[in-house]
């Protein structure tokens, strides 16, 4: 009896991370899942098929530092613009909301969207209503319950998937690692990994102001192995490179230890850091983009001018192999947030998450947030996705950085 597949797609650039594939495929769909992926599948019916020939196909991409608390916090996306309407069939909640908050992200935002939208929820109880702003009234020990953290992981399993916290001048400066202490130890409590923003953020009590370069020697020996430091490639100079011309040997004994770093791309991105760091050997665990509206207005998108398909097609341009820079927005943040048996793979019996990828092709000009450009003749743009096996055509309203106006929708 032959096997019959509710749609059957046929690529000849299929990339699977998690059995290290990339070639010829067809990929089997049936009832939202993936039933099958081989080379060549044994005689079948498909009640549809669909031709990728000519495009990448990768496991739904996953985009592992969003914010799109919108609404609540100042600075949230729409969580589908930033998600399948961008390319990416899972995206992270780094931090918007907190245990006392996170309810109504799971009511409002996350249950709604056709995007899986997954959170980190922040170490302080409110979450980052105003983004990097008001650090000190919302961040500070006083808004720290390690008991309400492990009540919201318990309640929303599916949804919380980890902490977020800082490490950073501005915290430094009023409270030392007191948070951060407090948020390593409410992981080892509900078995949730960090994610650890990097760079100054809140305002900085100037009367004791830490010397920049010694930020990340203090930040990194509070933290357990599986830990994510977020801004891998940032220009901060309390950051991971710092303002010095070498690679801080801090950040080669974090690698040893086990802590991951992330891209964030975020507006902090700068192609010169990226260049002296991968040449030492220091690569970002994840690719992720740090979407969000403006920290100084409100609910305003307008100047959002980076993505998650635009950080890949930066490291793919300074010479990544493509396969690697999926993996990274793929299987490793999958196994982050122990799912990888479910998304980040093209494995049968995984959910029929996919996104197609377009090489495009042509001059364009890639930005970093130093304004540096770095003109390239290729680069990934989103064509289409599917979410449990429904095909969707992001809108790409927020991809300024790798498609021209017409291919997006407007505003
Ligand atoms: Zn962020």
């Amino acid at each position: 009896m032959t096997e019959a597949y509710d749609l059957v797609m046929d690529c000849d650039d299929a990339v699977d991370p998690g059995s290290d594939y990339r070639g010829p495929a067809q990929i089997g769909i049936a009832d939202g899942r993936i039933a099958a992926f081989a080379p060549e599948l044994p005689p079948h019916s498909a009640g549809r098929r669909i031709d990728a020939r000519g495009k990448t196909v990768c496991p739904g991409l996953i985009d592992f530092h969003v914010h799109v608390y919108e609404w609540v916090t100042n600075f949230g996306l729409h969580p589908d613009e930033a998600g399948v309407h961008s390319g990416a069939t899972t995206i992270v909640d780094q931090g918007s909301s907190g245990a006392w908050t996170v309810g109504g992200f799971d009511a409002y935002i996350a249950q709604p969207a056709e995007t899986d939208v997954r959170a980190f929820v922040s170490a302080n109880l409110a979450g980052a209503l105003k983004g990097g702003m008001e650090g000190t009234t919302l961040h500070n020990p006083g808004m720290m319950r390690i008991e309400a953290i492990a009540e919201a992981a318990a309640a929303y399993p599916r949804l919380v998937k980890g902490i977020k916290s800082h490490g950073e001048s501005g915290g430094l400066s009023h409270w030392g690692l007191e948070v951060l202490k407090m948020a390593v130890e409410a992981g080892e409590r509900t078995g949730l990994p960090l994610y650890v923003h990097t760079g100054e953020l809140f305002p900085v009590d100037e009367t004791n102001r830490p010397d920049p370069a010694g930020v990340l020697e203090q930040v990194v020996p509070a933290l357990n192995p599986g830990t994510t430091l977020a801004h891998v490639y940032s220009t901060m100079p309390d950051g991971i490179m710092g303002a010095g011309g070498e690679v801080p040997r801090i950040v080669h004994e974090a690698l040893d230890r086990g802590i991951h770093f992330d891209i964030g791309h975020g507006v902090n991105f700068s192609f010169d850091i990226a260049r002296r760091m991968m040449a030492e050997g220091v690569l970002p665990n994840t690719i992720s983009s740090d979407v969000h509206s403006d920290f100084h207005a409100y609910h305003d998108d307008s100047r959002l001018d980076y993505s998650l398909c635009g950080a890949m097609s930066k490291l793919w341009a300074l010479g990544m192999d493509l396969a690697d820079v999926v993996k990274r927005a793929t299987l490793n943040p999958a196994l982050i947030l122990g799912e990888e048996n479910e998304i980040g793979t093209l494995a049968p019996g995984s959910r029929a998450d996919l996104t197609i990828l377009d090489l495009a092709e042509g001059c364009w000009a890639l930005t970093d947030s130093m304004g540096e450009e770095l003109v390239v003749d290729r680069r990934l743009v989103p064509g289409t996705v599917f979410r449990e096996g429904r095909e969707i055509a992001p809108d790409r309203r927020l991809l300024r950085d790798v498609c021209p106006p017409e291919m997006r929708a407007a505003a």
